[in-house]
């Protein structure tokens, strides 16, 4: 949904949306599994869009540690402003302070609505995403899947014997 500067010139939009999953593309290792519910409103503040609302859907994100899809819900009320692009364009004089950081800018004639959304989705996604604190993640040598079972690698590098051996085979 494009949300147009000139539409928002006249009156606030209002939205209400249900994004099946695919619409919006997250990028490597984030798939949506769920319908994506997005409803808010947008309004023009001076040449700035405020766009404001709630979202929720559920995504399929890797983990970290061991690789295995894990399933997470994605809930997020968002408050936003973008300014348009020109400001900054017009003057190499214009100084981003902290503040301006939660600020977004709009290209031309507007904003899609999808591409603000699929930033607000991806930021409630954790730095780090483990399927559970516990994680083993996985075996450096042979790659097993240590949630799953303890490999022989562990009992080699548990001897000190073995301890040099591991080392070397243990890739950079
Ligand atoms: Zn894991
Ligand atoms: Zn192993």
């Amino acid at each position: 949904m494009f949300l147009d500067v000139h539409e928002l010139e006249l009156h606030s939009i209002e939205f209400e949306e249900t994004l099946p999953p695919g619409r919006i593309d997250f990028g490597r290792g984030v798939v949506q599994v769920e319908p994506l519910a997005v409803q808010g409103s947008a309004e023009l503040l001076a040449a700035e869009i405020h766009l404001h609302g709630r979202l929720h859907t559920a995504l399929e994100v890797c983990c970290d540690r061991c690789l295995e899809p894990t399933r997470r819900s994605a809930n997020a009320d968002f408050d936003l402003f973008y300014r348009p692009m020109q400001t900054i364009a017009v003057s190499t004089e214009v100084e981003i302070t902290d503040e301006d950081l939660d600020i977004g800018f709009y290209q031309g004639n507007g904003l899609l609505l999808e591409d603000a959304v699929k930033e607000q989705v991806l930021l409630t996604l954790p730095m780090k995403n483990v399927c559970r604190p516990d994680c083993a993640g996985l075996c450096p040598q042979c790659g097993r899947n240590r949630n799953l079972g303890d490999c022989t690698c562990d009992k080699a590098a548990a001897d000190p014997r073995w301890a040099a051996l591991g080392d070397i085979a243990r890739p950079r």
